[in-house]
């Protein structure tokens, strides 16, 4: 089969082609034809690129007025000759939708219907920067391949197995059974992903499996893996809690929140735009928001950029040790996202000191860049010394292939 995949965000669209069906899973022969994105949509230097696996690469900047004119490039890009991708638009099999929160109603990928759109609506409240653009996405999509398969595969997903004593918060407890108010987690597709990639690499039992799994990109969370199902997460009813990030705080105490309110005589909104889109590695830095370039500014000896980076190794390293407590141990640590999968330094600095739980890595294993993002993402590596009890690993995470494997299982009626 041939499965689109559509990951939307307010000004972007994300797309993969992918071949997969339930004896290439088997074999893990899928693999992506074409992928690509369309960003800064509604804006006049919108910028549409893809590529193949053949080689070709192309970007194009000019005007994508809105989500449907979006699509249309992409829907240009799978019929065109060249390069020759598609026969047909009949080709595609099923649309696999990357929807964030799927609150307390989905533990598993779903196909689409009209009460999965009401639920995936109901849960817009807790994540109103993406289940809208969700939504919007699957009405367009549903105007483009309006007699194929929609699935929603939920970041909260893989998180659903989470226990209660982990996903309440010692609130008034009302507060649960009147607004939902919890622990949901995110990233699920990606901890999901490379848990499985784990427990494949490491020859583990998934049953007695013991996994901690990084999820480190502009949005960071940790996941205690347990059986290869997630017991906690670090992210929350939001995805503002945990570990530090690009441009989000994380842990803090709340009290700080109302504090600066009345102090910078801020209003909600303010605030919610301080601790999301100010904070983290831009708020410390007084930089940026990228990783890279903080590293680069920290080897110039800049102040902030190495307090930075040492905060948030330091705030990963409470959480690796954290979770392996909640697990009682780990086979494994696994580094995944832009950062995990790139950043050296960052691996260093959050594992060293852990000889005591077993933890050690090699440093001419590490130092080698890994998972050249988008080529070789299929390389696995084991970072870790020889005689490390924890292995280190970096697995380049695949959340589009997770999603069509999703789509179709769903379709063949296996999930
Ligand atoms: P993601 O959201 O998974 O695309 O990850 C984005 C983050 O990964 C940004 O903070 C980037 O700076 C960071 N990143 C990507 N490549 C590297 C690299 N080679 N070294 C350090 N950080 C990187």
């Amino acid at each position: 089969m041939k499965i689109l995949t559509l990951n939307c965000g307010s000004s972007s669209i994300k797309f993969d082609v992918i071949e997969t069906d339930t004896d290439l899973i088997k074999q893990n022969k899928d693999c992506s034809i074409v992928r690509g994105i369309v960003e800064k949509i509604g804006l006049n230097d919108s910028i549409v690129r893809f590529n193949t696996d053949a080689g070709f690469d192309s970007k194009k900047i000019l005007p994508v007025a809105n989500h449907t004119e979006a699509l249309k490039h992409i829907v240009d890009i799978l019929t065109g000759s060249n390069p020759k991708i598609l026969n047909s638009l009949n080709e595609i099999n099923g649309v696999g939708h990357r929807v964030v929160h799927g609150g307390e109603a989905f533990s598993k990928s779903v196909i689409i219907n009209n009460e999965v759109l009401r639920e995936v609506e109901a849960c817009s409240d807790f994540a109103p920067l993406h289940n809208p653009q969700n939504l919007k996405g699957i009405s367009v999509a549903k105007d483009f391949f309006p007699n194929i398969p929609h699935i929603a595969v939920f970041d909260t997903g893989f998180h659903y197995s989470i226990p209660d004593y982990t996903f309440m918060y010692p609130l008034p407890y009302e507060l649960y059974t009147k607004h939902k108010i919890r622990r949901y987690g995110f990233h699920g597709t990606s901890h999901r992903y490379v848990t499985a990639k784990a427990i494949e690499f490491l020859g583990l039992e998934e049953s007695r499996s013991k996994i901690v799994t990084l999820h480190l990109g502009n949005g960071c969370s940790a996941a205690a893996v347990l059986g290869g199902k997630s017991i906690d997460t670090s992210m929350g009813h939001t995805p503002l809690e945990g570990l530090m990030m690009g441009t989000r705080t994380g842990d803090i105490d709340p009290a700080v929140v109302i504090h600066i309110m009345n102090k910078e005589k801020l209003s909600a909104q303010d605030v919610d735009s301080l601790l999301n889109k100010k904070s983290g590695f831009l708020g410390v830095s007084g930089l940026t928001n990228d990783l890279r370039e903080i590293e680069e500014a920290r080897e110039k000896g800049h102040k902030r950029a190495t307090l930075a980076i040492d905060m948030y190794c330091y705030r990963l390293k409470k959480y690796i040790g954290a979770y392996m407590s909640a697990l009682g141990g780990a086979d494994a640590i696994v580094f995944t996202g832009g950062i995990g999968e790139n950043s050296s330094v960052v691996r260093e600095l959050s594992t060293n000191g852990m000889e005591f739980l077993g933890i050690k890595i090699e440093n001419s294993k590490n130092n080698r860049n890994h998972g050249v993002l988008g080529k070789n993402r299929d390389e696995i590596s084991d970072i870790s010394t020889s005689d490390a009890k924890v292995k280190t690993i970096v697995i380049p995470t695949n959340e589009e292939l997770m999603i069509a494997r999703d789509t179709v299982l769903c379709i063949r009626g296996i999930i």
